[in-house]
């Protein structure tokens, strides 16, 4: 589908500028994008008794969060400024969305073999790839330098195995291809999630900046390795404030100049950023803009914005959250001790967090009809709950929702990251379909000259029949029993017997 005309009457403006009011339209476009493909899903059977969760990506939206990311830090630097914009593929882990953000011109940022390989399978150039974990074998390291892949390096241990690589190409005169850098840790202090603080005092992660004599011994560091051209930071996930991760840039910033300074030279050349920014899951707006940090950043550190450095930014959870939606279908409707209960087929295994920590992470749950229109009615207070064999299994308590009857859908809001692709296999529930859609408004649907394509179908039309079509496009299926079997020994059967 024709991407660039699907915003209708509203797309030419949507770009004049990122303030408030903006985000507000921009939030309700999503919202009903949502609900369109929601109705659209449960016509065209995607959604239904034997298909009782799915989960949506909304490919219009994520092509706006790139769109944005790009132009945010565009703003900010001067012409011509390298800006590598690395998606953590962590966030979400499927190839045709690394594939999708590599034609929106954003990388990847990798952190397993597995999402390296999930970013080569999706076509990601290992010059627009960083590599980044606390745990790289010697194996890893030697594959994303053979590749040309960006490291840092997590601390002096890892550092001395790149040192040994290093020695090892220079002898062979292979030359060297990827930048590499040490990751820091200026233990700024945390966020409102301590598991997701990168930045504390005792964090696993980088070189702690604080501790007696760290400071030193990373400028020495790169004084004696003058191939070390990048510096890395990524203060945290969600939860922190944009002043406290503006913070942590500065430390780094006032480390990188430190470096150069002593260097006399330009050697520290590109500073990495890490990711971070946090989404705003209680509503449609997106939280914090990406004009708002670049915009804040700059003010902090200006320096670091004036052409000198090259800049890597590392976004996950605020390229794709909001952009994804679990639906899943009511099974039955009931009530205990006065509570009414949905029990629906999304839970632990497609919202892990929500369901182990819902105080940190609460979804946002709307309700639809047997046929995917939203629901209406009074606001009833409800369970709604997993299909997991535990009682703790709930993707939310007690909220306000029109009352659930057996066959309506709910949808968890806002779980394009770390959630529907971050399986976790619990009761051996399988993995749901994920499916991207795109929609189109059209003024007038003749129905009568439609061809019936498998893949389209009309979504909520208005009275006067306008109404909007859905293209639906299957990101991955959902795993079958025989798969589950298969992953789960069943080649293996008779393993154990003597
Ligand atoms: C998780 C992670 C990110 C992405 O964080 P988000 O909160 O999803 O933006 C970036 N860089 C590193 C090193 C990470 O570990």
């Amino acid at each position: 589908m024709d991407m660039g005309t699907e915003m209708g009457d509203d797309g030419g403006t949507r770009d004049a500028g990122h303030g408030e009011n903006d985000g507000q339209a921009a939030g309700a476009r999503r919202a009903a994008r949502r609900d369109t493909a929601v109705r659209a899903a449960v016509a065209q059977g995607l959604l239904g008794p034997c298909h009782p969760l799915v989960a949506l990506l909304d490919v219009t939206g994520i092509r706006e969060s790139a769109a944005e990311l790009r132009e945010a830090f565009a703003a900010v630097t001067p012409s011509g400024t390298p800006v590598l914009h690395a998606f953590a593929v962590k966030a979400t882990p499927l190839v045709p969305v690394l594939r999708l953000l590599h034609t929106e011109g954003i990388g990847a940022e990798v952190a397993s073999r597995g999402e390296l390989a999930l970013a080569r399978a999706a076509g990601v150039p290992p010059g627009r790839t960083v590599l980044d974990s606390p745990a790289k074998t010697p194996a890893e390291l030697r594959e994303a330098l053979a590749l040309g892949i960006a490291v840092n390096a997590d601390n002096p241990q890892e550092l001395a195995r790149i040192d040994a690589l290093m020695a090892d190409s220079l002898a062979r005169s292979a030359g060297l291809r990827s930048p590499l850098g040490i990751r820091v840790n200026p233990q700024i202090g945390g966020g409102t999630i301590e598991a997701l603080s990168t930045a504390t005092a005792t964090s696993k992660f980088g070189v702690a900046l604080r501790d007696e004599g760290a400071w030193e011994w990373v400028v020495r560091a790169y004084l004696d390795r003058p191939w070390l051209t990048r510096l890395h930071t990524h203060t945290g996930s969600q939860g922190i404030a944009l002043p406290l991760m503006a913070r942590g840039v500065a430390e780094s910033y006032a480390l990188a100049e430190e470096i150069n300074r002593r260097a006399g030279r330009q050697q520290v050349d590109t500073v990495d950023i890490g990711g971070g920014l946090p989404v705003d899951f209680t509503s449609d707006a997106a939280g914090p803009t990406y004009t708002q940090y670049a915009r804040l950043l700059k003010e902090t550190v200006p320096g670091l914005f004036d052409g000198r450095y090259g800049l890597v930014t590392e976004f996950g959870r605020s390229l794709l959250a909001k952009h994804g939606t679990t639906v899943a279908r009511v099974e039955y409707a009931k009530s205990a001790g006065g509570r009414a209960v949905a029990v629906t087929h999304a839970g632990v295994q497609v919202a892990t967090r929500t369901v182990y920590t819902p105080a940190a992470w609460p979804l946002r749950i709307t309700a639809y009809d047997a046929e995917g229109r939203p629901k209406e009615g009074p606001a009833v207070m409800q369970d709604v709950a997993g299909p997991a064999c535990f009682a703790g299994d709930l993707l939310a308590r007690e909220i306000p929702l029109p009352l659930l009857e057996q066959d309506d859908y709910v949808a968890a809001l806002d779980t394009g990251a770390y959630a529907f692709a971050h399986h976790y296999g619990y009761n051996s529930l399988p993995r749901p379909a994920v499916h991207g859609f795109t929609t189109h408004h059209v003024d007038h649907v003749d129905r009568t000259n439609r061809t019936g394509g498998t893949n389209r179908a009309n979504g909520a039309n208005g009275a006067n029949g306008a109404g909007d079509e859905v293209a639906f496009a299957l990101v991955r299926p959902a795993q079958t029993a025989e798969e589950i079997v298969a992953e789960s020994g069943g080649a293996h059967a008779d393993a154990l017997l003597p």
